[in-house]
Order: structure tokens, then C-alpha cells, then sequence
């Protein structure tokens, strides 16, 4: 399997790679971490991702050992070194074949067991690049399902830290489904984000999604799909989105790096529009296939 890792700087075979267990990203969650996605083996938006990274660990005190041009020199390399012959992917969507995934994990490291981060003598940094497994052709063609799911417990939605059970649990009570996708709603009944997506409905030509300020991740696909848009004339509001809205909407989509656009055709146990992904969110996911094949061309 073309995959590589490397760990504080140093190459490891991926079946090799370990991390030791007084890490208290492995005890805590105590760490942040990053989702880069290839284009012809080109990591993609990397700047964004590395800014993201930063403001994670800012908001969990967490000093980053490695300055953003060290990390996308890492970066590159791991990709590198895991050039190597792909599996046949038959049912693959194209933008998703023969591309790498890429984790950047920083955790703050291992210590005398303890809450206090203060025990933590320095960060670990992990970037581990696999095969990227986005959702499959049809997957594109037909649209897929999502299930609601209640509030959320516990973490900063801002930060994307380690502390991940709740995603967890949502995507397992979403697959007792058949679904693909977990959606968070939040105590005023709203649809905040998806377990590791964000969520846009188009009502009348106008594309809706949550804004930043109801506790969600600022995707960075979020944020080029918006500015896609902008620049195609479709008129964009940043609203809270109410559950029933959404199962009312003409069409709805999934943003995130490894989805690109995803049309959500299905929410619970109803139908979204007609049913079948609509006319905004495939003009909307042409533009952007047009924008990443140009970003990495
Ligand atoms: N929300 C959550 C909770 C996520 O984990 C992700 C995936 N990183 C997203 C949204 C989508 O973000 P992006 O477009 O940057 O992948």
C-alpha cells in the first residue's frame, strides 16, 4: 500500500510506526490536528490547513514545535515517500484515484501521567500519508444520506483536536442508519455541521450554511465553496439552518477535503428536493473541480 509516516522529523515504515503509550494524545485526546488532501499528488491548500492547525493549538495552549513552512516541507517529503503503485480503485470517483491522504497530528507529547498539561515535556509531531479514500462515483451520482443526531458534549467545535469520541458515536449512530453522515443539531433544533463535513442547503437559488458562530469547524472546502459561489452569482447567507428547513430545501451538500461536494439527497428518514443531487450543487462542484485541478495543475 502506498503509505508513509514519519515521526518528530524521521521516516518510519507505516507498518512500523509507533507512538508511545504515556502520549497524551493517545491518553487524552490531548492533541490537534490537520486533514490535507493531494490533487496529482500535490498537497492541496496547504496554507489553510497549516492555519488552522495553528489556531487549534492556540486554542488549546499547545506551542507548535514547528513553524508552517517546516510542517509543508514535511509534508511534501512524506507524500514523496509514498509514491508507489495504487490498488485498483474501480469504483473511485476520478478527482479520488491514485491521491493521498495526509494527517498532521501534533500531541503535546508524553510526561508523568497526569491531567495537567504542564506534565507534557515536548510536542510529538506525526504526518501520516495513506491512499485517500473519498466517496465513491456513485456516491456523486446519486447523492447520499444523512442522520440527525442530538447536541453535542463537551470540546471546542473550533478546534480540531483529538478529543473526537463525540464525532465517533454520531457516525456510528449514523451507519445503525445506513447513512454516511452524521449531522449535529444543536439545542434549537438547528443542523450545525456534519460529523466531518459542513452542511449547505440551496432554498429558492440562495445557498444557506451555518455560520462560524453557532460552534462549528471553519471547513476550509467550506470557505472556497462559498467564495465559489459568490464569484458564480449564486447569492450566499450565512443563517442558522432549522432542521425541518433543511429536509425542505431544494438541494443540499456536503463540504469537506476529502468529499469536495457531496449532495446529501437524503436526511433521516426523509428526502431532500427531489430526491436526485440538483442543478446548484453540480454547477457549484464543477466550479470547484475546475478551481482544485487549476490550484494544482
Ligand atoms: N466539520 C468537522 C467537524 C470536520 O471534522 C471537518 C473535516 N475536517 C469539516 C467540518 C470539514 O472541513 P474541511 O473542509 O476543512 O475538511
Amino acid at each position: 500500500m502506498p503509505a508513509a509516516v514519519s515521526i518528530d522529523g524521521v521516516l518510519v515504515p507505516a507498518g512500523q510506526a509507533r507512538v508511545p503509550v504515556l502520549d497524551r494524545g493517545f491518553l487524552y485526546g490531548d492533541s490537534v490536528y490537520e486533514v490535507v488532501r493531494t490533487y496529482g499528488l500535490e498537497p492541496f491548500e496547504v496554507g489553510a490547513h497549516l492555519a488552522r492547525l495553528a489556531a487549534s493549538a492556540s486554542r488549546i495552549g499547545l506551542e507548535l514545535p514547528w513553524d508552517a513552512r517546516r510542517l509543508e516541507a514535511e509534508i511534501r517529503r512524506v507524500v514523496q515517500a509514498s509514491r508507489g503503485e495504487d490498488p485498483p480503485e474501480p469504483d473511485a470517483a476520478p478527482w479520488n484515484r491514485g491521491e493521498r491522504t495526509i494527517r498532521v497530528v501534533v500531541t503535546r507529547g508524553s510526561g508523568e501521567m497526569g491531567l495537567d498539561p504542564a506534565l507534557a515535556t515536548a510536542p510529538l509531531v506525526v504526518v501520516l500519508v495513506l491512499p485517500l479514500r473519498g466517496p465513491a462515483a456513485s456516491a456523486y451520482r446519486e447523492g447520499v444520506a444523512a442522520w440527525p443526531v442530538g447536541a453535542r458534549r463537551g470540546g471546542d467545535p473550533a478546534a480540531k483536536t483529538g478529543e473526537h469520541l463525540f464525532h465517533v458515536l454520531s457516525v456510528r449512530e449514523a451507519a445503525r442508519h445506513q447513512a454516511h453522515e452524521a449531522l449535529l443539531v444543536d439545542g434549537q433544533g438547528c443542523v450545525t455541521e456534519g460529523a466531518s463535513s459542513n452542511v449547505f442547503a440551496v432554498e429558492g437559488g440562495v445557498l444557506v450554511t451555518p455560520p462560524l458562530q453557532v460552534g462549528i469547524l471553519a471547513g476550509v472546502t467550506r470557505a472556497l465553496v462559498i467564495d465559489i459561489a459568490r464569484a458564480a452569482q449564486v447569492p450566499v447567507r450565512e443563517e442558522p439552518l432549522p432542521l425541518p428547513a433543511l429536509l425542505r430545501a431544494d438541494e443540499a451538500f456536503l463540504t469537506s477535503t476529502a468529499r469536495e461536494l457531496l449532495p446529501l439527497t437524503r436526511v433521516g428518514e426523509g428526502t431532500v428536493g427531489s430526491g436526485a443531487p440538483g442543478p446548484v450543487t453540480r454547477r457549484l462542484h464543477q466550479a470547484f473541480r475546475e478551481f482544485a485541478s487549476g490550484a494544482t495543475s
